[in-house]
């Protein structure tokens, strides 16, 4: 829990309004957890008090539900039942008549019973893959957010996350990091987030569809290109934004020129070129430049990634094009190990493009060695990649990373205490709101490119990103480093607080000067 700062209480008081203070006061949550570096940063650059208060608490909060009908399921029989069915006909259903799902279960479609042979008894029925009770679908009601934090610098930007671990709470945390970060990356956003908690692998394709479909309609009159634009993040991609962008427009005839409500779409629908790879290639950037500070080749350097999703697989291609070895990578089933290097490409392939593997998982791959969860962290390795969730270093994972170097491809992985334990034990780290700015920032570049109607090559997208990334990374460095100064392509005049501070510290006195300045120069509606 965070320490309050004596000045913010003076101003709270000065209001007259002795309740304002208490209203303010944060409970012991991720949230204002989260808020101890804004809270150090603010401090040190002498934060106006009434812009502190602005962001410190989000503009908007939206909570609301989803509701959508479920199909039937087919769910395995446990073992010791199967043997009461073993005289049991087998029924074929065709191939297209169900969906597997991540927990070994079959959604099955609604005309299932089409061209069927069915031979069931007291609701089971035997298939070629196993013995199943059929269990009635229904209609279902889901929790559902949108975090709109600030909107300073332009309308609010942030991903969408489908995950059954969501809350308020931490969606409070995800979009004032994106305020943050959108100020980092230099783009004209402010931040936000939402999602809802669910399980994404349990539904369908054709519920998933329902599901973000239903979720647009009732979030509709609260985004647009200009209002708030979501993109993917845990659990969505470019499917879900494009059954957004649909529900968006779809007899909105103004609208179907707002291709920039979403971005992180396929690319035949207003997508950028290079905004899968984005997040992934811009952590590749933040590290080719630490390496190139020091003078020391990448090429060779052993990293491990904990994530094998979007973020995590395209980092660790990138990174393996850079000449940089991968050594294990962990998702939430499974843990692999090779000293002599994993080849990312070929984990990707066996990961996302499998159609037997419904967990998009790295469990299984017949090319590295299982490892238990707790050695992953203790991989011999140069970088340690953390792009999965928030918290997944904690202080004692901190005490037993080999790393030289954390760079933060997830949002908020690395807690307080390890934050401690890293600094003390000399391991650098390049904080998440510079290291997977990527995304956010190539997002920027689909939005100009959608109001402009327009597409940019690969090659283009890749080195403006570059550019952008490196000198942003640049100026934070500076901070950190307490030396003003105007390189050949970046100028941190300005930025830097009279004493050198630890990377993190730096980056968010940089967002709170870019943001800063919009409320000093603009001034307060009233
Ligand atoms: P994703 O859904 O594509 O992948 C998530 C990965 O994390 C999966 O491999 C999953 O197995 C793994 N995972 C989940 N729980 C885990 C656990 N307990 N232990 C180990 N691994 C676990 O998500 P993504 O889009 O790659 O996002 C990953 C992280 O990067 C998130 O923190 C997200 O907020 C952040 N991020 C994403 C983007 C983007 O453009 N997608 C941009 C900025 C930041």
């Amino acid at each position: 829990m965070r320490n309050r700062k004596p000045s913010v209480i003076v101003v709270a008081m000065t209001t007259n309004n002795a309740t304002l203070a208490h209203d303010r006061e944060p409970e012991s949550t991720l949230f204002g957890e989260s808020l101890q570096v804004f809270h150090r940063a603010a401090d040190l650059i002498g934060l106006h008090p009434r812009i502190r208060l602005e962001l410190e608490q989000p503009d908007y909060e939206h909570i609301f539900y989803v509701t959508t009908q479920v199909g039937d399921r087919l769910v395995p029989l446990e073992a010791a039942e199967v043997a009461n069915f073993a005289d049991l006909p087998s029924s074929s259903l065709p191939t297209n008549a169900f969906t597997p799902l991540f927990d070994g279960k079959l959604g099955v479609k609604q005309d299932a019973l089409r061209g069927a042979t069915i031979h069931a008894r007291d609701g089971v029925l035997r298939l070629a893959s196993g013995v199943y009770r059929v269990t009635p679908g229904g209609h279902i009601r889901l929790k559902a957010y949108r975090v709109q934090h600030n909107q300073a610098r332009g309308p609010y930007k942030g991903g969408l996350r489908f995950h059954k671990d969501v809350s308020l709470d931490l969606f409070n945390v995800l979009a004032a990091e994106m305020t943050w970060k959108t100020a980092i990356a230099d783009v004209p956003f402010g931040g936000g987030k939402g999602g809802i908690r669910m399980e994404p692998r349990a539904f369908t394709k054709d519920e998933l569809e329902a599901i973000s479909l239903r979720y647009m309609y009732k979030l509709k009159q609260l985004v647009g290109p200009n209002l708030d634009i979501p993109a993917p993040d845990v659990g969505t991609n470019a499917e879900v934004m494009a059954w957004l962008l649909r529900q968006y427009s779809d007899g909105e005839r103004e609208r179907h020129a707002m291709r920039g409500v979403v971005t992180g779409k396929d690319v035949r629908i207003g997508g950028s070129k290079g905004r899968v790879r984005a997040t992934g290639q811009g952590v590749a950037y933040c590290i080719e430049e630490w390496y190139a500070r020091r003078n020391k080749p990448l090429k060779g350097a052993r990293f491990i990634v904990q994530g094998y999703g979007n973020v995590g697989s395209c980092a660790a291609e990138i990174l393996t094009e850079m000449g940089a070895v991968c050594v294990a990578v962990q998702d939430a089933d499974g843990s692999i190990a090779d000293p002599n290097g994993i080849n990312a490409a070929k984990l990707s392939d066996y990961v996302h493009q499998n159609a037997n593997n419904l967990k998009r998982s790295v469990h299984g791959y017949a090319d590295a060695q299982a490892i238990s969860s707790s050695d992953f962290w203790e991989v011999d390795c140069d970088i340690c990649i953390p792009a999965a969730l928030g918290g997944s270093i904690t202080g004692s994972v901190a005490e037993r990373l080999k790393a030289k170097l954390v760079a933060e491809g997830a949002n908020g992985p690395t807690t307080v205490e390890a934050d401690l334990v890293l600094e003390k034990r000399g391991i650098e780290l390049i904080p998440d709101i510079i290291a997977n700015a990527g995304g956010v920032t190539v997002s920027y570049y689909e939005w100009i490119q959608n109001k402009r109607m327009e597409q940019w090559t690969e090659a283009e997208v890749n080195s403006r990103l570059e550019r952008a990334i490196k000198n942003n990374y640049r100026v934070i460095l500076d901070i950190a480093d307490d030396t003003a100064r105007k390189g050949e392509e970046h100028d941190s005049r300005g930025f830097t607080v009279g004493k050198k501070l630890n990377t993190r510290a730096a980056a968010m006195v940089l967002a709170l000067r870019r943001i800063e300045a919009h409320y000093l120069l603009e001034g307060f509606s009233q």
